[in-house]
Order: C-alpha cells, then sequence, then structure tokens
C-alpha cells in the first residue's frame, strides 16, 4: 500500500428536481456532519452541486448513500486523492439556482444544453478549422491554466457571461462552439443558453477539466497551466505529458502560479506572485492596497511603522 493518500476531495452535481430545498438542506447537513465530511453544497430546486472531503471510508459511505437515493442514482463522482481535508467546515446552502445566471428566461439543462464531449471527442474537436472553444469561467480561473487557444471572456462572476457573449458575437457566429468549466456543471447551462441564444452548433467537455485530466486516452493533453479549484488547495495539475506555465506574476510578469489574496481585507483580489513578491510588496495589489490601515500582510508580520515605510521607499512608493 504505497502512495494511497488518506483524504479524498469528491465534486458532483446533477440536474434533478428536489422538493422543498430547504429542508433538504437542513437534513443533507446534519448527514454531512454525521459523516464529518467538510466541504460545500448548494441545494436548489433544480439540483445539487457540491464538493467536499474526507477519508476515504467516509466519502466512500457519502457517495453510496447519495446513489442509493432514486434522485441521484445515477450521480458521478469525481474524485481526487488528498493528503488532507480540502475544507475548514462543512456548508450546505439552499440556492435559487446551482449556478448563478440569473437569466430573465432560465434554462433547464435537462431540456436543452449543448451536446455532450468525451474528453477524446473534445480532444480532437478543439483541434478542428472553424471551432472556437470558449472557457466558461472566470479571468482569474483561465489565468492561471486553459485550454491551449481558448477564449478568455473577460469576466469576474459567471452571471456576467451572456452579456460578454452578446457583446462579442461577431467572433462565434457561424462557428463551431466548445465550452468547457471545471467539473461541467456552468457548462450546462452555458451551453443551453448559447443554443436558446441562436448558436447552432454547441457541445460541452463532459465532466469538465477535472474529467479530462483523468482521461487515461488524452491524458490532459493540449492543457496549459493548472486548474483552479474552489478549496484549499486552490489549484490542481491536469495535463500529464507536459506542464506549460501561463500564469504570470502579477507584480513581474514572470510565470508563476502561486495566488494569494490581497492583503487589503477590502480588496481581497486573488493575484499571482511569488514569494519574494509577496514580501517586497507586502501582498498588496496597489499602493493603496499596502497603506490600508488593517492591511493583513503588515498585521501577520508584526511590522512597525518604520518597517512599512521601508519597504514603500524601495518601491519608491514615499519620498
Ligand atoms: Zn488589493
Amino acid at each position: 500500500m504505497e502512495n494511497v493518500k488518506p483524504y479524498r476531495v469528491l465534486l458532483y452535481y446533477m440536474y434533478v428536481p428536489i422538493e422543498n430545498p430547504e429542508e433538504f438542506a437542513a437534513e443533507h447537513l446534519e448527514f454531512c456532519k454525521s459523516l464529518e465530511l467538510k466541504g460545500r453544497i448548494l441545494v436548489a430546486a433544480e439540483g445539487i452541486n457540491g464538493t467536499v472531503s474526507g477519508t476515504r471510508e467516509q466519502t466512500e459511505q457519502y457517495m453510496k448513500t447519495m446513489n442509493e437515493d432514486p434522485r441521484f442514482a445515477e450521480m458521478v463522482f469525481k474524485i481526487d486523492d488528498s493528503d488532507t481535508h480540502a475544507f475548514k467546515k462543512m456548508h450546505v446552502r439552499p440556492r435559487k439556482e446551482l449556478v448563478t445566471l440569473r437569466l430573465e428566461d432560465d434554462v433547464n439543462p435537462n431540456e436543452l444544453t449543448g451536446k455532450y464531449l468525451s474528453p477524446q471527442e473534445f480532444f480532437e474537436q478543439m483541434q478542428e478549422e472553424d471551432t472556437v472553444v470558449i472557457d466558461a469561467r472566470n479571468d482569474y480561473e483561465f489565468d492561471i491554466g486553459h485550454f491551449r487557444g481558448a477564449i478568455r471572456p473577460d469576466i469576474t462572476s459567471f452571471r456576467e457571461l451572456p452579456d460578454w457573449i452578446r457583446d462579442n458575437k461577431e467572433s462565434f457566429e457561424g462557428k463551431k462552439i466548445l465550452t468547457y468549466c471545471t467539473g461541467g456543471i456552468r457548462c450546462e447551462k452555458f451551453s443551453g443558453w448559447l443554443k436558446k441564444e441562436g448558436f447552432e452548433d454547441v457541445s460541452q467537455l463532459h465532466g469538465g477539466i477535472v474529467t479530462y485530466g483523468k482521461d487515461p486516452e488524452v491524458k490532459g493533453k493540449l492543457w496549459d497551466g493548472q486548474c483552479y479549484v474552489f478549496d484549499e488547495r486552490i489549484s490542481v495539475p491536469v495535463n500529464q505529458v507536459e506542464h506549460v506555465i501561463v500564469g504570470k506574476d502579477f507584480f513581474t510578469g514572470e510565470p508563476c502560479e502561486r495566488y494569494v489574496n490581497c492583503a487589503n481585507p477590502e480588496c481581497n483580489d486573488q493575484i499571482l506572485c511569488s514569494e519574494e513578491n509577496e514580501h517586497k510588496y507586502l501582498r498588496s495589489c496597489s499602493h493603496e492596497c499596502r497603506v490600508h490601515p488593517r492591511n493583513r500582510y503588515v498585521v501577520e508580520h508584526n511590522l512597525t511603522e518604520e518597517e512599512v515605510e521601508e519597504k514603500l521607499k524601495q518601491l519608491a512608493e514615499l519620498v
């Protein structure tokens, strides 16, 4: 038994009617706590979307129990091995939507969605002519890793995506469209929305990037960088064949795959930066953030006013 990590991180979703999501969420939270799982689960009338961590036994029990419920019998779990928990707490929250698009006219993926492509099909079709690959994730997710040649929508949250597509319509008209996201759930809605919007040839990567990276045939090929994930790991590898770094240090532009949050608690923006630059720039994205009275870097390092001034002088931000 070598190299068997003691924990696992599960990622899963299912669009299936859930009656009384609030009651379901409360009961499900108790169930997860009884298994000692940690993570984040959203429940809506349209389905469930979750990511949890636990020991192999705990996660095994969770999957088994879920699959015994007829509503979730077909639910596919993406499984990552892990050395520890990937979350600090356990949350199960009722929501209006599983992914927030806030469409004036909602899309039900069980009725309308793009064609599902296996990793192998996606790999082949993304290389075909007259094909555009649209990343359905946010800018900061794209910036640490994406499919080679994919289009980066200039958005910080998923709900901005429809407007961004409408503003850039000319780039996609008459083309074959492929979409992808982390685990596949955003594409279920997004590709359905694209079809409703009038785009005819729309396909989605089934199971998302996470499945693509584990596929024994494609082995994550044509993926550059890392895959951003919404837990304490921050990012995970995808391409098993080569590792091309596409992330760039916020301050110097050098290749970098290390995300930190701006130390100004009111900014909290995610920035890619090396350890060296973290110390040089007080882990802050701007002068305003560096001099914020509650700057967390200053607090963590017990910096005196003089020490902060000295750092700012070195950055030529104080004369
Ligand atoms: Zn900032």
